[in-house]
């Protein structure tokens, strides 16, 4: 619930205004896990808000932390019994969290484990934002940037995620900068119009991963509905309408669309525009035989976009050692239950 609409529920029990902007403090700024924490209301308003209000408190079932990098992947289990999976990463400019915004997800692109299930539903606005602060809870850590990048593809959950967004940064609450916060889409169309219109400046990340429509609908069944032409033109529109630099991910795969030529062309598909593309090399899955581009070759991809003008950064590859791609974690996690 928002600030607002707290507010207007603690009124309809009869309580004054400023009950609703505690609640919310304790919630949001403080990460309450129950109503009993709340000790400045009273014994009686606390047993009544547990029987008006569900709080969702989300305890993660599994933590694995990288000894590579100190990467933690964390697994939780909403209310009732979905698993999701959310991931803390620390570098020097702050500490990023990943989340969820679908339990599974119906996009099928080709290499992420995330959508090998289907979906299996929407995630809720507090079920996402609590996965940002049961990760602060557990870890101790205060989190600066979030990435709505893991499993679930959040314009396919566009209300619930747009509602989670504006309550992580709501000044009343924890203040998240709404500059620090990036949304990936693999680019359903009329969802990144409509973010644009939001008034968020947010960064909009988009899922290319190829410079030609065949290719791309090779690996994502969403370009058999959107043309890369249509899906830049509404990322254009999106950097017209906020100032936000696009960020393109493009995840390299070993002779599918790594070539010095797949770089010339992406490089002159994105010519003129003020982007940058972040290159990922492939988290490989056990269920698809995609390899990864090695060290080498994915420098090269790098310094022939920078050679034709574009901004490229290739992604540091965080907690490889803990299942640390979209959805590999759950997933293993559900199959040891199956056989459990
Ligand atoms: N549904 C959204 C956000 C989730 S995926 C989207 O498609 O953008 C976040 C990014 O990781 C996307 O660019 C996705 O294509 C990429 N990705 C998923 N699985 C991957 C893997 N195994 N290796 C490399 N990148 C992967």
């Amino acid at each position: 619930m928002t600030l607002e609409e707290l507010t207007e529920a603690l009124a309809e029990m009869g309580e004054k205004a400023f009950r609703g902007k505690q609640i919310f403090t304790w919630l949001h700024s403080r990460q309450a896990v129950s109503f009993d924490e709340m000790t400045d209301l009273s014994h009686s308003l606390r047993e009544r808000l547990k029987e008006t209000f569900q709080l969702i408190a989300l305890e993660p079932v599994q933590v694995l932390i990288s000894s590579i990098d100190g990467t933690r992947k964390y697994l939780f289990r909403l209310p009732d019994g979905n698993v999701i999976e959310s991931v803390l990463m620390k570098y020097k400019h702050g500490n990023s969290v990943c989340v969820s915004s679908q339990a599974g997800c119906r996009m099928g692109c080709r290499f992420c484990a995330s959508t090998l299930d289907g979906l299996a539903r929407n995630l809720a606005p507090s079920e996402i934002l609590e996965q940002v602060y049961g990760i602060m809870r557990e870890s101790g850590e205060k989190i600066s940037n979030v990435v709505i990048m893991g499993s679930g593809e959040p314009l396919d959950n566009y209300g619930n995620v747009i509602r989670f967004i504006r309550l992580l940064t709501d000044e009343k609450g924890y203040h998240l900068s709404q500059r620090n916060i990036t949304l990936s889409t693999c680019g359903i169309v009329p969802g990144i119009y409509r973010l644009a219109q939001e008034g968020l400046p947010i960064t909009l990340a988009l899922s290319l991963h190829a410079s030609e429509d065949e290719a791309r609908r090779e690996l994502m069944p969403i370009a058999r509905k959107y043309t890369i032409r249509e899906v830049l033109a509404a990322c254009d529109a999106y950097f017209a309408a906020t100032g936000r630099r696009i960020s393109y991910e493009y995840s390299l795969v070993k002779d599918v669309n790594d070539s010095l030529d797949h770089a010339r062309r992406l490089a002159a598909l994105l010519r003129g525009r003020n982007c940058h593309v972040n290159l990922i090399p492939v988290n490989p899955i056990q269920e698809r035989n995609f390899r990864s581009t090695d060290r080498a070759a994915a420098q090269n991809f790098k310094l022939t976009l920078e050679n034709y003008g574009i901004n490229a950064t290739i992604r540091r590859e965080m907690g490889r050692d803990i299942q640390g791609a979209c959805g590999q974690l759950r997933r293993k996690y559900q199959s040891e239950e199956t056989v459990d």
